[in-house]
């Protein structure tokens, strides 16, 4: 939590017995109505269209292309389960933004920012509209995001990004300490900006689950526990090779996320940062009385380590974030979803923001893995002679971007210019990482010096200078 010099106060001691009992898993996983896994692939078959990875952006790409053409053949091969990664993992903020916020969006592609703003606000509104069109029942609330500064050097940059999003037209609220505790009642909050209209918060598991249902309604062959191992050209097609079947297909979709691209060229660009939460129990009548939060808004500071947190529909709080954590390797391990240390650290951070909800205990702590490039947003692009499309690095704000990728890819398989695939953010690509050992050395260096500059009222030394220079970062 980034609270600076004076005003950071001794943590709390609750943190560890709160933190008792809460199940290893993530919350939105952990609840009925997870669907029954689609058969794996287990045998030759030909497809149109094959989509790789079972996340929203595999999801969308899949569903969209039946849209865009109900007659179309598409095939969806998913490793594990629908929506089991990041998808089913997420806080639920589902953003307009197709560039991990604004300030992010200004700094790379300025001369394009009002188009990339309106793309995402359509696709948001788009979003929406598929929700209740195909009735999925995740909790989606258009209650606009809540961004809190802590310490007061956080305060021009606040008013400074609020300033950027009332000048693209957008439903801003500037905050006074007092007016944001009484959206959201901390005392560590010095101020505030509601956007109103720029984010959905939803329930990341049942939209996954619901889109599933969609791409099955429409039409889509879906396999679970189905990885592809490799592809191939075949005469004038693909092959995707699984354990136990292939496809020859048209064209390919890949949307794995934070997984080793099956795509050679895409591997320098992404690494895999794990990224944790907690999820409370449900708070009382009087717990929540105390804590304001009437409209509902997602909720984030603003520190260069940052807390994101929301309330769910039965009024749990969802705590995450803070420390973005790279494992020297980049290695995806199921045991990783698990790290004590950030859950002690982001319980007690918890209780220093929230001291009026002492007595909380934490139901569920999980970790998931964000497909961090170094300009934050994600990258797209083709291969097989444009027969594959691709897209990545989210950088942990995919949930709304996601779609747009998907619309994105089905373009560039066209092989016709949109005013999607001109944009500049669509053809360049980010700079890519060094590779191993050097990446980690540069990764936990520039983690160090970011808690470093949050340390010293957000003053950036050298070396993240260097880095802004030439647009690199590391960001969660
Ligand atoms: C803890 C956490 C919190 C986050 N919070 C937010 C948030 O609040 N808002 C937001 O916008 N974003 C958030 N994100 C990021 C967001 O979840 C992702 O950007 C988004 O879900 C990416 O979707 P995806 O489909 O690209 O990837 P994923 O959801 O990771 O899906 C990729 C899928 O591909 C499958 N796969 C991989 N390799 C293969 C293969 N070879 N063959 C077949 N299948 C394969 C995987 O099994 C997986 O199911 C968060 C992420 C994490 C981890």
């Amino acid at each position: 939590m980034p609270l600076a010099g004076p005003a950071r106060r001794a943590l709390p001691a609750a943190a560890p017995a709160a933190l008792a009992g809460a199940r290893p898993v993530p919350y939105w996983l952990d609840q009925p109505g997870r669907p029954p896994p689609e058969p794996p692939l287990n045998r030759a078959t030909v497809a149109g269209l094959a989509v790789i990875g079972g996340g929203f952006t595999g999801l969308w790409t899949a569903l969209l292309a039946k849209e865009r053409d109900p007659a179309a053949d598409v095939v969806l091969l998913e490793g594990r389960a629908i929506g089991w990664a990041a998808s089913g993992r997420n806080g639920g903020f589902c953003a307009a933004s197709l560039t991990h916020g604004l300030a992010n969006g200004r700094a790379r592609f300025p001369a394009e920012l009002a188009e990339l703003d309106r793309l995402g606000m359509t696709n948001l509104d788009e979003i929406a509209g598929a929700i209740t069109r195909y009735r999925i029942d995740c909790a989606a609330e258009r209650a606009g995001e809540l961004v809190v500064a802590v310490a007061p050097w956080q305060l021009a940059g606040l008013h400074a990004d609020a300033e950027a999003a009332r000048a693209l037209g957008h439903d801003v609220q500037m905050l006074d300490s007092g007016a944001v505790q009484a959206q959201v009642a901390s005392p560590t909050y010095l101020g505030g900006v509601w956007y109103r209209d720029t984010c959905l918060m939803l329930d990341p598991a049942r939209l996954a689950w619901g889109l599933r249902r969609a791409c099955l309604a429409a039409g889509v062959r879906l396999h679970e526990r189905s990885p592809v191992r490799a592809i191939h050209r075949e005469g004038t097609g693909l092959r995707l090779d699984t354990p136990r079947g292939s496809v020859r297909a048209v064209a390919a979709a890949l949307g794995t996320g934070a997984y080793r691209p099956l795509l050679r060229r895409m591997r320098p660009y992404l690494v895999p940062v794990y990224d944790y939460a907690l999820m409370t129990e449900p708070l009382s009548l009087a717990q929540r009385a105390s804590i304001g939060w009437a409209n509902r808004p997602g909720a984030a500071d603003i520190g260069n380590q940052f807390h994101y947190f929301r309330l769910t529909a039965d009024d749990r709080i969802l705590w995450g974030g803070y420390d973005a954590v790279y494992y020297p390797g980049g290695q995806i391990t199921a045991a990783r979803d698990q790290r004590p240390a950030t859950f002690q650290r982001l319980a007690r951070q918890f209780f220093e923001t929230f001291p009026q909800l002492a007595g909380l205990r934490f139901s569920h702590s999980w970790g998931g893995v964000i497909d961090t490039c170094a300009r934050f947003c994600a990258f797209y692009g083709t291969a097989h002679g444009g027969q594959l499309a691709y897209a990545a690095g989210y950088t942990g704000l995919g949930v709304g971007a996601s779609r747009f990728a998907g619309n994105v890819i089905l373009d560039l398989l066209t092989g016709q210019p949109t005013e999607r695939t001109e944009l500049a953010m669509v053809r360049s690509k980010p700079v890519p990482f060094p590779p191993e050992p050097v990446r980690s050395g540069v990764i936990q260096l520039t983690r160090a010096e970011l808690a470093r500059a949050d340390r010293q009222e957000g003053r950036r030394g050298r070396w993240l200078r260097a880095l802004d220079r030439f647009g690199l970062g590391f960001d969660s």
